[in-house]
């Protein structure tokens, strides 16, 4: 409680004093949305860094895919690989429609592509950040960088942080802070579980005489599997100057993430190139296309991609399908339905990539994103142990977590 002074008197000023960790995304939606819902709050915004939003700025390689079309909870969830089935609950009351709702009346414009991401129609991360500040800062919220919080302990009702050597009483406090070993320790010393991070969303690295040259090719849709490690992943694919990336190897890095990690990332994938083809359907319009057609000219796939995915069987470019004993067709088919490649390594998906690990689910009340054992703290974002594949599900958690902490905050404070 402080006493200050105003309108000629002195008030009493109540108002509840609440940190956010983190300037990130989660951080400012949280911060927006509580600064809008209440007038009981005093929020603070601490960002450790010297300026806010820093990663929703390079997001979508600078477009910031802000969330997805896809908008029915149940379908929604299957695009996490941690964390879909306790986000069902959550997805009920603020999901991607509710984000897009939320930037539109804000004033940004939003437009929807193919594959079903949504970005600001200007293609400019830029919009997302000054909305987000505009929103806080016109709601009166605190936003200070270079504030490192160094030590959270609960004190009485509330919490004690450690901030630029000062210490500083906190009703709430928001763990917005992304995924960072300094705060996963800090978190951990308080007694709350932590799955340790590893990477997701990442691209397989391959040298394979097959891949050569191929960089830029793209296949629209491939099956992927890995023994023993996931469900099999289907979507594009693209061939890269390392080996491969495109939708369904980013899917399956994501939910293949700990099993992956474990073989130090040195596993064989297998790969069919035409799913939609069975091995008889594949014969039988080889021989619809009649016995002179000369095997290198099929249009099954980009053509350089199918002449050497063909090599072993394809020895003269020439050769027509005629000239194929039954070996030959079985090694054709199996050429190009179970085609397998060793990859030895990841890299960075540049557009997106996100952290698994964070605070064990178990710990969280997912009606309000609070904290079991510390009732008056919260978490969102990068910082659980949730994450989604690409599409504009990453963001997605951060708003719909922080969106339900700040209604909580609300409520608890007073105001609804
Ligand atoms: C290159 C790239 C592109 C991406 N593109 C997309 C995309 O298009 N769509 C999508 O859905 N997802 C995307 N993602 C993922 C998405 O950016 C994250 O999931 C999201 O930013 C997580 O938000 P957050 O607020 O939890 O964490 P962050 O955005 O990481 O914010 C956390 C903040 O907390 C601060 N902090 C940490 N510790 C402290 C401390 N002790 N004291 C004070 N401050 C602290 C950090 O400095 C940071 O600013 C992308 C990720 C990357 C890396």
């Amino acid at each position: 409680m402080v006493i200050k002074e105003g309108r000629g008197i002195f008030a009493i000023d109540m108002k509840k004093k609440v940190a956010i960790i983190g300037g990130g995304a989660a951080g400012f939606f949280c911060a927006a949305n509580l600064g809008e819902m209440s007038e009981d709050v005093e929020i603070t915004i601490l960002e450790q860094g010297k300026e806010f939003l820093s990663k929703v700025r390079v997001s979508g390689g600078g477009r910031c895919n802000v969330t997805n079309v896809c908008d029915e909870p149940r379908e929604l969830i299957k695009n996490y690989p941690r964390g879909g089935r306790e986000l069902l609950g959550p997805f009920h009351k603020f999901a991607t429609a509710d984000t897009r709702w939320w930037f539109e009346a804000r004033g940004v414009a939003l437009k929807e592509e193919e594959d079903g991401r949504i970005f600001p129609v200007s293609d400019d991360s830029a919009d997302i950040v000054n909305c987000l500040l505009k929103v806080a800062k016109s709601n009166g919220v605190r936003c200070l960088t270079h504030q490192k919080v160094t030590s959270l302990k609960p004190a009485g009702s509330g919490f004690k942080l450690q901030v630029s050597g000062e210490e500083v009483f906190f009703d709430f406090v928001v763990l917005a802070c992304g995924s960072s070993k300094y705060m996963n320790d800090m978190i951990s010393d308080l007694g709350i579980d932590i799955v340790p991070p590893l990477p997701s969303l990442f691209t397989f690295n391959c040298k394979d005489r097959r891949l050569r040259d191929l960089a830029g090719i793209s296949v629209p849709n491939v099956e992927v599997s890995i023994e023993g490690v996931t469900d099999d992943q289907s979507g594009p694919i693209l061939i890269t100057h390392q080996g491969f990336s495109g939708p369904a190897i980013l899917k399956m890095s994501a939910f293949g993430a700990r099993s992956l990690a474990s073989s130090s990332y040195k596993f064989e994938v297998k790969i069919d190139w035409l799913p939609a083809w069975s091995g008889d359907q594949i014969i039988s319009r080889l021989r619809a296309e009649g016995k002179r057609k000369v095997l290198g000219k099929y249009d099954f796939l980009p053509n350089r991609l199918w002449v050497q995915l063909l090599e072993p069987v394809i020895t003269d470019p020439e050769m027509t399908n005629a000239s194929l004993n039954k070996t030959q067709l079985e090694s054709l088919v199996s050429a190009l339905k179970n085609s397998s490649f060793s990859i030895n390594g990841k890299a960075t998906f540049k557009e997106e990539f996100v952290t698994a690990g964070g605070i064990d689910l178990r710990e969280m009340d997912f009606r309000t994103f609070g904290l079991r054992k510390y009732p008056g703290m919260y978490a969102a974002g990068e910082i659980l142990d949730i994450d989604g594949v690409t599409g504009g599900f990453n963001f997605q958690n951060a708003w719909t977590g922080a969106y339900l902490i700040a209604k909580d905050i609300a409520e608890k404070a007073g105001s609804i």
